[in-house]
């Protein structure tokens, strides 16, 4: 099946770029190519280097974190209702930094630490 998919940040050809990720859901279907991801990787390495755990840039919601921030974005930018979308941001920020703040205080497995 011929593909006319684009990046949704900028918008280059599936073709021209080779790979596209797609977002995990259909509420618009988004798209990123790895040269964005790079792209963003060195952004948030730069933004965040003194600040964060860059453990998390690897992170398998990292993706997906930018497509929805991309697509929050957009809807701002165009006067558009971007809350749903946002709201996207915000769930795939929480469990990133979750991630992250559990790998900065030592490596605690367990999710369900019960005190006694
Ligand atoms: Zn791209």
């Amino acid at each position: 099946m011929p593909s006319n998919r684009r990046c949704t940040f900028c918008r280059q050809s599936e073709t021209a770029v080779g790979k596209l990720i797609s977002s995990p859901s259909d509420h618009p279907r988004a798209y990123i190519c790895y040269e964005c991801v790079a792209i963003c990787n060195s952004i948030i390495a730069e933004d965040a280097k003194d600040r964060l755990n860059l453990n998390f840039i690897p992170h398998p919601l990292a993706v997906p974190f930018f497509t929805a921030l991309q697509e929050w974005l957009y809807r701002e930018d165009h006067g558009e209702d971007g809350s749903a979308a946002l709201n996207e941001v915000r769930s795939f920020a929480r469990s990133i930094l979750r991630n992250a703040s559990r790998q900065n205080s030592g490596g605690g497995e367990s999710p369900c630490h019960t005190s006694r």
